[in-house]
């Protein structure tokens, strides 16, 4: 296991999303039929140890840190606006090429590049290009959870810029960099200061704009960073001679939970409200797998969803027909399965627990199951 695998923030974890990931990040990545690369071949330059010597070592220093395979390209392109390097390991892909922008070089220096290079290549070995776009969806649901998920891969890529650049402070530098676009004549780096204001934001109840950014707030990123610097992992894999303060798994809930204060609860508020209408209504169509409500069933219902919400099914069901039930379940399953696997999971087992209590013969209890299952894309 490289330190890549090692280190990627668990909240980044493509096996709760719908895809399928290649096995091996550099698979086809030699096949040089990309469209992408004949257009950055005609109107980017190619970084080359001839032409750009500064930006190629940066480069090697990075993959010799990493200690993976470098076959990706890497262009510069003009534009003096925009701070910020893209990596375009295409989808589907042929081909990976990294993209730097010359306001970037020039912003930044050796250090702060590596820094830059490294988060890139992070995207291109995760291959958060295959991730589902959240523009991509029309599901509010769908689009908060994949928003969740863009923000963690960029927590992710954001640690292996800093063993790519194997500083921590170069790498918080460039992140301020980037972030004011100003370069070392007007920024004092004093971090405590830059976490005040995170303090502060947190105090005013964050951003709530930023439920909708693919990106955390620098704040939280370079509040990420220090902390995975101060991970017990961290420090015992490269022998940094510090004692960590706690494990990384417990810096990945603080990050989490930061990120939150900032962005706001509003993503979990509404999965849980998801999950809750999955269960109540997977829990209908299994007592419902022999036509029947019996009292026994009404009584477990209310157990689980109380008094007022059995009141209000009993008098849906008196006026529904089948078949407009059957919709309500379908349409909260079609909901429930844009949800991460885990929610998914936690829904089909408790649905399951019904099975051995519910009237009705097992085979056909059993069956209702296996179609939930299928329904919320497990
Ligand atoms: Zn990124």
């Amino acid at each position: 296991m490289n330190n890549l695998d090692k280190f990627r923030y668990s909240y980044d974890d493509p096996t709760q999303l719908n895809i399928s990931l290649k096995k091996d990040p550099y698979e086809k990545v030699n096949d040089l039929k990309s469209n992408n690369l004949n257009q950055l071949l005609s109107t980017s330059v190619k970084v080359t140890k001839e032409i750009f010597p500064d930006i190629n070592k940066a480069i090697e220093n990075v993959f010799k840190r990493l200690k993976i395979e470098n076959n990706l390209n890497f262009f510069v392109t003009a534009n003096h606006i925009q701070t910020q390097a893209m990596c375009s390991a295409m989808p589907l892909g042929n081909s990976a090429e990294i993209i730097l922008t010359s306001k970037l070089i020039e912003l930044l220096n050796g250090e702060e590049l590596e820094s830059v290079i490294a988060h890139e290549v992070a995207h291109f070995y995760y291959q958060h290009a295959l991730y589902p776009q959240a523009n991509s969806s029309t599901n509010r649901i769908e689009i908060l959870n994949l928003l969740n998920f863009s923000r963690a891969a960029e927590i992710s890529a954001d640690r292996i810029g800093f063993l790519g650049c194997g500083s921590l402070e170069a790498s918080l530098r460039a992140m301020l960099k980037i972030t004011s676009g100003l370069s070392d004549k007007y920024l004092k780096f004093n971090f405590s200061s830059y976490l005040d204001q995170l303090r502060e934001l947190k105090e005013i109840k964050g951003d709530k704009n930023l439920l909708y950014s693919t990106h955390p707030n620098f704040l939280n990123r370079m509040q990420a960073l220090i902390w995975f610097s101060m991970s017990n992992e961290y420090n015992n894999n490269f022998d940094t001679g510090k004692k960590g303060s706690f494990d990384l798994k417990e810096a990945d809930e603080k990050i989490n939970e930061s990120i939150k204060k900032v962005i706001g609860d509003e993503v979990d508020y509404s999965n849980k409200d998801v999950v809750s209408r999955a269960l109540m209504w997977g829990s209908i169509d299994i007592f419902l797998s022999d036509k029947k409500f019996s009292k026994k069933e009404q009584e477990l219902f209310k157990k689980n969803f109380g008094d007022k919400r059995t009141q209000s099914m009993l008098s849906f069901m008196k006026m529904a027909n089948p078949k407009s039930i059957q919709v309500k379940i379908d349409n909260t399953f079609k909901e429930a399965s844009t949800l991460l696997k885990k929610d998914k999971e936690n829904i089909i087992n408790e649905l399951s627990k019904l099975v051995k209590v519910a009237d009705g013969d097992q085979s056909s209890l059993k069956n209702t199951i296996k179609k939930l299952k299928t329904s919320i894309k497990l």
